[in-house]
């Protein structure tokens, strides 16, 4: 039997993990999905926000606010990058300055830094806002980070450390029995936690009546290719609206830019995008914004937010059944609280449960991901001595070699499928998006897993027609 079963690996399972796995306890996490992070933790805008946002009193200004301030020790921590880029908030209009107004104050009460400039000044640093923006507000501690790397880094050391996983697993049924839960008719646990994202509301109605229900709110992006801080140094915010956020130009922890995202409720909860969706993005973008290199535009994407009913997070044990520990609606700014929550959530409501349980006094560390990009000459030589394979160039976009890749497969909770590898390492990231890689990559798959090309997945839906096409290829 599990002391602590979590459904779920996005962001908030892959933390709430990692906590776990610092205490001497049986811990397991289930994810139906073939890899970590498939969720919304795949695919969103990939900010810290700085806390200036969420109304005051609700538990999305606390944890965000607690969050923004954890993530740079926490990415140090599970060694993966972390910028502290900063973001202008602007304002078109006397009406939109008005708003500002009201985010000072959030500023102000919350203790966040910011400084407040008219457009002139901010087009000084960054010199494609729109010439509509007559004000920004500053907020410095706004951050990026690459969110299925902190999940997939919290992974692998909370397994390193004892936790198992076990992907490919759809909870679809649940009972209680004699104090414990029973997952399938198979897996036994005395607690069970319920960061099942878009699906939370299902997972609990496995067990009662959710006093949540879940909607999915889709977001869709253009991605813009490597242009590494020449179009835009900092996240750019409209004056958000009843709507949310608003549509964002946003650099990544890699160089390239998103614009996005819209905000579209959707009763299917698919992820794919829509010419209405990425028309609205076009058209909304202009008013902070000009000069928008459409022509470096190399792929589009969507996310689901899995907003609830209660619009707010929802995190506490059931009122109905003991150690039910629900995690539900944690859309934006979800990311930015992961940390802070986790912690709640572990040192809070979980661990007070095993008063027996103790820290574990030999933790086991991560090894970073192989980066290429920020080794010198002397370490690239170096690799290349110990195994060729780290000369042999598989993405010519990225410049990833066959090292890498090799890498990323043999780690724990390592790459199964050629998005695996490409969330974890990037072939396939840059500018052809994989049109050149992907067969190799499949090829290196199938050599290191000792699978057939037939039975390597693509993704997480795993369409084969591209494996099929691929073994003629190879
Ligand atoms: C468009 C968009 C933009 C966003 N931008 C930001 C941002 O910039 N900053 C920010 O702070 N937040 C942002 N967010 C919010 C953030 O992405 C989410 O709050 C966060 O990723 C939620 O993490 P999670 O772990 O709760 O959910 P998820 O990442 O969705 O993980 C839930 C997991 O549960 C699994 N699961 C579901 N049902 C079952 C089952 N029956 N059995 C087993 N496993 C199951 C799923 O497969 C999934 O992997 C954005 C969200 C979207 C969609």
């Amino acid at each position: 039997m599990y002391d602590i079963t979590i459904i779920g690996a996005g962001i908030i399972g892959s933390l709430i993990a990692h906590n776990l796995s610092k205490f001497d306890l049986k811990v397991l996490v289930l994810e139906k999905e073939n890899d970590v992070a498939e969720g919304a933790t795949g695919a969103n805008s990939a900010m810290v926000h700085s806390g200036h946002d969420p109304k005051s009193g609700t538990l999305k200004a606390k944890y965000n606010l607690l969050g923004n301030r954890m993530f740079p020790d926490l990415c140090k921590e599970l060694q993966v990058e972390y910028l502290k880029v900063g973001a202008y908030v602007v304002a078109t209009s006397p009406e939109e300055e008005e708003t500002l107004e009201g985010l000072i104050k959030n500023c102000q009460d919350r203790q966040i830094p910011y400084d407040v400039m008219g457009g002139t000044e901010a087009r000084i640093h960054e010199k494609n806002l729109s010439d509509n923006v007559t004000k920004a507000l500053s907020l410095p501690t706004t951050g990026i980070i690459c969110p299925w790397e902190v999940s997939i880094a919290a992974v692998e050391e909370a397994i390193l450390n004892g936790v198992e996983l076990k992907l490919d697993y759809e909870v679809t049924k649940i009972r209680k029995e004699d104090g414990k839960f029973i997952i399938n008719d198979e897996i036994e646990t005395k607690v069970l936690i319920n960061c099942a994202g878009v699906h939370v509301d299902d997972i609990t109605n496995m067990l009662r009546k959710s006093p949540y229900k879940v909607e999915a709110r889709k977001g869709e992006y253009f991605v813009f290719d490597r242009l590494n801080g020449t179009y835009v140094r900092r996240v750019i915010y409209p004056t958000p609206s009843a709507k949310g956020k608003g549509v964002l130009a946003v650099p990544t922890i890699h160089g390239n830019v998103l614009l996005g995202p819209n905000s579209d409720f959707t009763a299917d909860k698919e992820d794919n995008t829509t010419s209405d969706g990425l028309d609205y993005i076009r058209r909304e973008i202009n008013k902070t914004m000009k000069n928008i290199p459409y022509n470096k535009m190399i792929h589009t994407f969507a996310g689901l937010r899995p907003h609830i009913d209660l619009n707010d997070f929802y995190i506490k044990e059931d009122d109905q059944i003991e150690n039910f520990i629900h995690v539900a609606g944690i859309e934006s700014p979800g990311i930015s609280s992961a940390p802070a929550i986790a912690k709640d959530v572990v040192e809070g409501i979980v661990i007070p449960k095993f008063t027996e349980s103790k820290v574990k006094e030999e933790y086991v560390r991560r090894r970073p991901f192989i980066d290429m990009r920020h080794m010198s000459e002397e370490q690239i030589n170096e690799l290349i001595k110990k195994d060729p394979d780290f000369g042999k160039i598989i993405c010519r976009c990225e410049k990833i070699s066959k090292g890498q890749i090799k890498d990323v497969i043999h780690r724990e909770c390592g790459a199964r499928t050629i998005k695996g590898v490409k969330m974890r390492c990037r072939p396939g990231m840059g500018r052809c998006q994989g049109g050149f890689c992907e067969p190799e990559v499949l090829k290196i798959l199938s050599e290191e897993l000792h699978e057939d090309v037939k039975n390597i997945k693509l993704d997480r839906d795993g369409s084969n027609v591209f494996m099929a096409n691929a073994k003629e290829d190879l």
